[in-house]
């Protein structure tokens, strides 16, 4: 049981480090990482995962690359530009709604990814639910020139989403609106999304989110959770079960984090990801006494939770 506290390249969901626990068992190395804002009762999920990992293995693969997306902030078109094509990645996410930020700028990086990327490639949008819905659909308007793939989270709530998805052709992804196991099938009640965004820890394994995909009827994109290679593995073992994998994966992250905790970390190559499981280098993986104590104190409160839940 190891503890681990990586700095991040870039503020990210207001964190600038990424802490969690890596451990081994008998089925391989697993990551817990729940971020610190969470309570001990919605750790319970992410601690299902991991010990999924750890303990009973992943589902076999029915693919051995998983397709990934680049990511490209809300900067200008030049930097996106750049982004997009020093990654290798033929689907690029792009950041809009931006709070500072006007449509115009949004319009100005859309159209210099989808240039960057050619009429072949796919361009879907995150507004990770800033829009109010007469915004999404004016944005979506303008922003549909540029054929977009999807965007995912126009509003907050999953009534706001549904709204704009009757009002627009653009598909709409739920990702912010899928935080725990019961959440995508509200989703699907409200009819709300096309396209269900999943992440292993918050689901509680692999397993579970692909029970999910199947409940749903949705096409899924798999993302992180800000995990390291480790964490990334998981994503990437959802990614190779599913029956089906229409879109690429939000699972091109631990380039986020100024450091990895294995030798050859989870990254593209021309846009891939190998399906592997990966073990942790203990060299690699730091954490001081303090936050060793706060996490093992947590792993400890959790563990029993879950011990009581089940
Ligand atoms: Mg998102």
């Amino acid at each position: 049981m190891i503890t681990y506290s990586i700095g991040m390249r870039t503020r990210f969901r207001g964190i600038t480090v990424r802490e969690g626990m890596l451990f081994e068992g008998p089925a391989g190395w697993a990551e817990w990482s729940p971020f610190l804002d969470y309570d001990d009762v919605t750790c319970v999920a992410w601690l299902r995962a991991a010990r999924e990992a750890a303990f009973d293995g992943w589902p076999a693969a029915v693919r051995s690359v998983v397709p990934v997306n680049c990511t490209v902030p809300a900067v200008g078109p030049e930097a996106a530009r750049e982004i997009v094509v020093k990654s290798g990645c033929r689907t690029a996410k792009v950041k809009v709604a931006e709070p500072g930020q006007r449509l115009a700028d949004d319009m100005a990086r859309v159209e210099a990814v989808r240039d960057a990327l050619g009429p072949s490639g796919r361009v879907r949008i995150d507004a990770n639910g800033a829009w109010s819905v007469d915004e999404a659909v004016a944005a979506l308007k303008e922003l549909g020139r540029f054929d977009l793939e999807y965007v995912e989270q126009p509003c907050a709530s999953v009534e706001d989403l549904a709204a704009v998805r009757r009002r627009t052709d653009v598909l709409v992804a739920a990702d912010e609106s899928i935080r725990r196991a019961e959440d995508p099938l509200r989703v699907r009640e409200l009819e709300a999304a096309d396209i269900a965004v999943l992440k292993v820890q918050p689901i509680g394994g692999v397993r579970a989110c692909l029970e999910i995909a199947e409940r749903i009827g949705l096409p899924v994109v798999v993302s992180s959770a800000l995990e390291t290679s480790v964490g990334i593995a998981a994503g990437v073992a959802l990614a190779a079960a599913l029956p089906e994998l229409p879109y690429a994966c939000g699972l091109a992250t631990v380039s986020l984090l100024q450091a990895d905790v294995v030798t050859e970390p989870l990254v593209p190559v021309d846009g891939l990801l190998p399906v592997k499981r990966v073990v942790p280098d203990p060299s690699l993986v730091h954490a001081d006494a303090a936050t060793t104590a706060v996490w093992e104190a947590r792993l400890d409160r959790v563990d029993e939770l879950k011990g009581s839940a089940e």
